[in-house]
Order: C-alpha cells, then structure tokens, then sequence
C-alpha cells in the first residue's frame, strides 16, 4: 500500500446528510479536502448551501439539495441528483439525526417516534437507495454515538435509536459482504460534541432536573470525558479513515471517539 495516498479520497464522491452545520459540515468540509467531491443534504437550505460556498471557495468540489432523510422520495432524488452532478456515489456518511429529552414517564410517543424516524428509518433508507448505485469500494458511515453504546437518565429514545444504528450497520455490513458488493459499512461513536446538538444536551441535564444550572452541568459532563471535550474534526478524521482504502479491511466495526469517556 502507498501510504502517502491511502488516506486520500481523490476521484471518490461523497454524499452527506445533515450537512449544513455542526459535524456534518466538519465532515464535508473534510472529505473535500482530502479530495472527495461532497454532495451535502440537509432539510436547513441556507446554511446548507453556506457551507457549500466556504468548502468551493476552498478550491473544493461541492453541491447541496434540500433532502429531508425521513422521506423515501427525496432519498431516491438526492442520490440521482449526486450522480448526475459527479457521476457516482463512493461514500454515504449517514449523519442527520435528532436528540430530545425526557424521563421515561413523561415522553411524548410523537417525540419518540419522530427520533425513531430521522434517527434509523432515515439511515435505512440511506442505506437502501445508496448501495443500489454503488461500486465495489465504497464506503458507508454511520453516525452513532457513545449513545448507542451506553445509556444515561432521560435520553431513552435517542439511546434506542442510536444502538439501533450499531446494529443496523452490523447487519448491513454483513449484507453487503456475503453478497459480494464490496461495499463497506461502519460506525462512528462520538462522545459530547460542541455543536447545537452538544450544547442542547448539556443544557437538558438542567431541564431534567440532573445539574443546577449549565456551568455545573457542564462540569459534571466534562468531568465523565478523561480528556475532556471534543472537536467536530476529531469525527471527520475518523469518518475520512473509514472512507477511504486504508480501511478496505474494515466493516461492521465501531469507531469510537470519545477522548476516553466509554474505556472509564
Ligand atoms: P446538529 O443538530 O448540529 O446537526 C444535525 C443536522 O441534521 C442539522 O443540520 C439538521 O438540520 C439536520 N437534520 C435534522 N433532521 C433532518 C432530517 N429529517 N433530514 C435531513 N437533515 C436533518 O447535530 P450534530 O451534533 O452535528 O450531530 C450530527 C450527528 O452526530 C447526529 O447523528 C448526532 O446524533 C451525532 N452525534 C452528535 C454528538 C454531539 O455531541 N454533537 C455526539 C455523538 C453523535
């Protein structure tokens, strides 16, 4: 292997969900600096279509479309729209996702249910209409979480949904290789992440009743990461290995990038 290119992504093309802002746009930003063309999605058009500026302005390649990933329709017209903008799809990086919070006993069954539908039926339709036009080499990733590995008090939907992606890319990833598609399948499992989906959970652990007020609940979750938090580009490092052919040996397995909160 000539490890001076392994980690690049020239001539492979990527779609991302959930884009516009937070570790999507990390990710895409990334993919398209290590050479990929990206195709970013997300139901948020101007922000989506911002980040699209700063990654062309960049001297990268990029298109957005407005996708929402609960829709089967606009999956099947986001994948076309890629393919007919840069000829092919090597890389699906399932991101979109949503969180809300709620003791058990008090969650709304339309709020679980809406986590349930952008959280795992997005990522299986992901999965459904992107492996139809793969070749051989391409690579899906997943975005779980530390979530999805561990529980914590007031989270149980996104929890479920998330564990619901872990094995979600198990069994695609066996799929795919019993078949013979070469299509790889993994998952990412970041811890607590600055973006409006980080910040939104720590400010939870208040409205749950678990901190005071956000600084000591900050405190409290900093406390549990030994090597405190996370950037979004600690995720799209690990999302650019699992994309590319340094890890052409790699499917069904589980990255995680967690700064050592689930090794305590
Ligand atoms: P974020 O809320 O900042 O961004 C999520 C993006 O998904 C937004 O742009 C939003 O518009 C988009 N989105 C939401 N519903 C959608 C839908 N139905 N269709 C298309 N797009 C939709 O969140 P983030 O922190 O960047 O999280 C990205 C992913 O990483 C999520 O799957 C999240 O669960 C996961 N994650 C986040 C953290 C964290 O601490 N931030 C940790 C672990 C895993």
């Amino acid at each position: 292997m000539d490890y001076s290119k392994a980690f690049r992504l020239d001539g492979k093309v990527a779609l991302i969900t959930g884009a516009a802002r937070g570790i999507g746009a990390a990710v895409s930003e990334a993919l398209a600096q290590a050479g990929a063309s990206v195709f970013l999605t997300d139901v948020l058009e101007g922000p989506g279509r911002e980040t699209v500026d700063r990654i062309v302005k960049a001297g990268g390649r990029a298109a957005f479309a407005a996708h929402d990933v609960t829709v089967e329709a606009q999956w099947e017209a986001a994948v076309a729209a890629c393919v007919q903008q840069f000829g092919q799809l090597d890389i699906l990086v399932n991101n979109a996702g949503i969180e809300t919070a709620a003791l058990i006993t008090q969650c709304e069954v339309d709020d679980f249910r809406r986590v349930m539908d952008v959280n795992v039926t997005g990522v299986f339709l992901g999965h459904k209409h992107a492996i139809r036009v793969m070749k051989p080499g391409s690579s899906i990733v997943n975005l779980s979480s530390v979530a999805g590995i561990i529980g914590t008090t007031g989270h149980l939907a996104y929890h479920t949904s998330k564990g619901a992606v872990r094995l979600m890319t198990k069994a695609a990833a066996i799929e795919c290789a019993q078949l013979g598609t070469g299509i790889r399948v993994n998952s990412v499992h970041p811890a607590i992440i600055a973006t409006e989906m980080g910040t939104n959970f720590i400010k939870h652990f208040v409205d749950l009743g678990l901190a005071p007020d956000y600084a000591s609940a900050e405190t409290a979750i900093k406390a549990i990461h030994p090597m405190g938090f996370g950037e979004t580009r600690d995720v799209a490092s690990a999302v650019i290995f699992l994309a590319s052919d340094a890890a052409k040996w790699m499917t069904g397995s589980e990255l995680v990038v967690d700064g050592g909160l689930t090794a305590a």
